[in-house]
């Protein structure tokens, strides 16, 4: 376990410390609506904890397993940019675009437009799409 209760900003992006923003969701909250859901996945990817990962992954779609310990290069996230959040209570799309870097490569950009569905009170990544820009 990393120590990362005094991470400030968020590594989502938020100005609130992560003990305060995604720090309770990887701990088992409930997100209150799939844009933290969102925004506790990339803040997961950031700190490698693909325990959550999986965990907020809808049964339906998810993978066996991310592999993210034997990634080489593992990617360095650069930020995040929530673009739109459209939620109906049940269903929702999270619109955003990540910046990352493998290795010393150069800054890539990825534009994700992500589905999740609300099941027992609980969001769960659904799957993306990736639109050309
Ligand atoms: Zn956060």
């Amino acid at each position: 376990m990393q120590a990362v209760d005094t991470l400030t900003p968020c590594p989502c992006g938020n100005q609130d410390s992560y003990t305060h923003c995604c720090g309770p969701l990887h701990e088992g909250g409930i997100a209150r609506t799939a844009e933290a859901l969102m925004r506790s996945r990339y803040s997961a990817y950031v700190l490698k904890r693909e325990d959550y990962l999986l965990a907020t992954w809808h049964p339906s779609t998810r993978p066996a397993s991310l592999k993210l310990a034997a990634q080489h290069p593992s990617p360095t996230w650069l930020g995040l940019d929530v673009k739109r959040h459209k939620d109906d209570g049940e269903h929702a799309v999270v619109e955003f675009v990540v910046r990352l870097r493998y290795g010393g490569g150069k800054a890539q950009r990825m534009h994700e437009i992500s589905r999740f569905v609300r099941e027992n009170g609980r969001w769960y990544y659904l799957d993306g799409q990736f639109p050309e820009d």
